[in-house]
């Protein structure tokens, strides 16, 4: 007998706390339910969804109207988005704080459970509670000193993708570019490398999916932890700037990191093109090249769940058993199911956060 909602989905990436930051959402809201958006807390309950990483994130306007969306860019045959510019430390700090602030009203009003070890995952797992890792994407709000970084992370930071795709003082991140490979510009700044070595030092996660491929390399020449994206695909089937070459995949295969797999349709399908009409089927070719390139101990799911237009089968949270089902009708055995839905996630996130 399959259950829809078994094995729980622990996920690399959501934009979930964007929301609150842009008052689209509010915690009564998201706790009984909403039309709008791909989470809520009953849409988390009929998916199954075991928790992830909730992303802190300053988007690019700071809060204010979203004009001219990159997102509408996308469906040209071939687009290429300019990086846009970087934002200041004191700008992005006052976004940060304000979502940490969301987090943690969050976890008061029983929506999360905010975690720090693997333990803490494992035993929210069994509570049935959603175990979620304060996760930065783009570290606009460290400072050079890294003293924010110590400030965060004793509110509960766990994880940092050092660069969006816009500069920062660490690195450049990759464009919105297609058809392109992430050798799209310089590396990661002296800063960003020790930013690394930082990293590692407080067991920080480091997630390297919105970096080129020369800081790809110049983080993978540096850190002592797996290498992880957490919400990225593969090149080899969608030739987009986001997404890992099998070189990349190798390297990230031989530091014992993973990679999940991201639902967005651009980073999907082979034409890169913003189109919800995209079957699970292409996820599931997306699956099978990163299990033969990575192995089946290193890959996982990292949907992007309210930062990105997915396919119409899944639509939100709520679908993830369609996802299931699907990935156990492509022959994936239970075994597998758990270490793709959750095992690996705790596999990395032990070594990262230097539990073993
Ligand atoms: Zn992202």
């Amino acid at each position: 007998m399959t259950n829809t909602t078994s094995p729980l989905i622990f996920d690399g990436h959501n934009d979930f706390l964007l929301r609150f930051f842009r008052k689209t959402l509010t915690i009564d809201a998201a706790m009984n339910g909403v039309e709008t958006g791909q989470m809520d807390f009953p849409r988390a309950r009929a998916g199954g969804f075991g928790g992830g990483f909730f992303a802190l994130y300053v988007p690019t306007d700071l809060g204010g109207a979203i004009a001219g969306s990159y997102e509408d860019k996308m469906d040209q045959p071939t687009y290429d988005i300019p990086l846009p510019p970087g934002i200041a430390w004191d700008d992005a700090i006052k976004v940060i704080l304000s979502e940490v602030a969301t987090f943690k009203k969050l976890e008061k009003a029983g929506f999360l459970t905010g975690c720090t070890s693997t333990g803490e995952i494992e035993a929210a797992f069994e509570r049935g509670e959603i175990a979620a890792i304060l996760h930065m994407e783009g570290a606009e709000a460290i400072d050079e000193n890294f003293e924010t970084l110590e400030v965060l992370y004793a509110a509960g930071l766990r994880s940092i993708g050092p660069v969006w795709s816009r500069p920062t003082i660490f690195g450049h991140g990759v464009p919105f570019r297609y058809p392109s490979t992430g050798d799209t510009g310089p590396g990661l700044t002296d800063l960003g490398k020790k930013l690394v070595s930082e990293c590692n030092r407080l067991g920080v996660m480091l997630d390297v999916s919105h970096l080129n491929e020369k800081g790809f390399d110049d983080l993978a020449a540096i850190t002592d932890a797996p290498i992880v994206a957490t919400h990225s695909n593969a090149y080899a089937i969608c030739p987009h700037a986001r997404n890992l070459t099998d070189r990349q995949l190798s390297i990230i295969a031989e530091s014992d990191g993973m990679v999940g797999l991201n639902f967005a349709v651009v980073f999907l399908r082979p034409d890169g093109q913003q189109n919800v009409d995209t079957s699970i089927d292409t996820m599931l070719r997306h699956l099978d090249h990163l299990i033969d390139k990575l192995g089946e101990d290193r890959v996982g799911l990292g949907s992007d769940f309210d930062g990105a237009e997915i396919p119409q089968g899944i639509k939100d949270l709520s679908g993830l058993p369609a996802l299931r089902e699907a990935m156990r009708q492509h022959g994936y055995g239970e075994e597998l199911m758990t270490r793709l839905c959750h095992g690996n996630w705790m596999r990395v996130l032990k070594k990262t956060w230097k539990e073993i």
